[in-house]
């Protein structure tokens, strides 16, 4: 069982330096509700919007401001939703040889850029009817090589449900890999238990995809965990490029590098996408393109992640402006 351990918000919010804060806390959150876990408030080493953590989990005024054109389905999930529980798409088809099991959209900790925010109010997780005409829409579908098991966060689902979709698809001859995609590893590794390790080894199509944006998020309890996984399973790590929190060279250089230490490979670095109450996190073209160069420049292809923009089609994205080609000297 795990320890259940509670957080008094009163006291973390006499820490926030930022001024009249609690009424802001308080106003956004009514909306987008707010959510942390113990290991983050240990990754967080100043309370204010100049430390990358914070930034990253605490609700800031800017969510508020309208995006009138922007949009809150920026993958077309809908469209391309096979699928549904309710009006909520539970397998996405969207590339071919790919598909998309958003499992639940429960978090342990809620990402104030999360694309998905507008579901975070309606708590759900898939069931064995759920999974049922899952399997069935995919044991059809024979192009599908790659499923990505994701949410929310799939490591809440019960743990029947869990190996009972991971069982099933490893048996299902042409799909080739397992992609398990959790925030978790990063923000709430105590889910990861020695015995919960040990049953992930029985998959072998089985991948990790850790979600991580800052070096300051690594501490103690989720490296020794990234080193476990890493010992046993091929993990790699995605990344969003978010305004005021990763959107330097020195930043994303030094935490591609690290992972690549842990023997992670660095997979792909994400455009933020226009979606409502989350743009305010998009850092602008031109920076982006010039932290882009120097990245493709500088690091190892073994520390460099593909730099994605989503959206209607996932595109891989090089700053053509600047590069005709990469010389690989390293
Ligand atoms: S972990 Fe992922 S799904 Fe959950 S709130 Fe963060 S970005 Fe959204």
């Amino acid at each position: 069982m795990l320890k259940k351990s509670y957080i008094n918000i009163n006291s973390i919010l006499k820490k926030v330096k930022e001024k009249n804060y609690s009424f802001v806390f308080r106003k956004v959150s009514r909306i987008y509700p707010f959510k942390i876990t113990p290991f983050i408030l240990k990754q967080i080493k100043n309370f204010s919007f100049e430390d990358p953590i914070f930034k990253m989990y605490f609700p800031h005024i800017d969510e508020l401001k309208s995006f009138k054109q922007k949009t809150v389905d920026p993958y077309q999930e809908k469209v391309y939703g096979k699928v549904f529980k309710g009006k909520i798409p539970i397998l996405v088809h969207k590339y071919p040889n790919r598909a998309l099991i958003v499992t639940t959209n429960m978090c342990p900790a809620f990402c104030r850029f999360c694309m998905r925010k507008k579901n975070w109010g309606k708590s759900f997780l898939i069931d064995n009817k759920d999974l049922e005409k899952i399997l069935d829409y995919l044991k059809k579908h024979k192009e599908i090589e790659e499923v990505l098991v994701s949410g929310g966060e799939p490591i809440l689902l019960s743990k029947n449900i869990l190996f009972s979709l991971l069982g099933n698809l490893e048996k299902i001859k042409h799909i080739k890999i397992i992609r398990f995609a959790s925030k978790s590893v990063i923000n709430a590794p105590n889910f990861f238990t020695d015995d919960l390790i040990d049953k992930f080894k029985a998959f072998e199509k089985l991948i990790f995809v850790i979600h991580i944006n800052h070096i300051n998020e690594l501490i103690e309890e989720n490296i020794n965990l990234l080193k476990k996984l890493s010992k046993n399973f091929k993990v790699y790590s995605q990344t969003v490029l978010l305004k005021g929190i990763n959107d330097s060279y020195k930043e994303l250089s030094k935490l591609f590098k690290t992972l690549r230490d842990l023997k992670i490979k660095p997979y792909y670095l994400f455009d933020c996408d226009p979606v409502k109450s989350v743009y305010h996190f998009k850092v602008e073209n031109k920076k982006r393109d010039k932290i882009l160069l120097k990245l493709y420049s500088t690091l190892s292809p073994l520390a460099l992640p593909f730099f994605a923009l989503d959206g209607k089609a996932k595109a891989l994205y090089l700053p053509k402006k600047y590069i005709s080609y990469k010389t690989l000297n390293n």
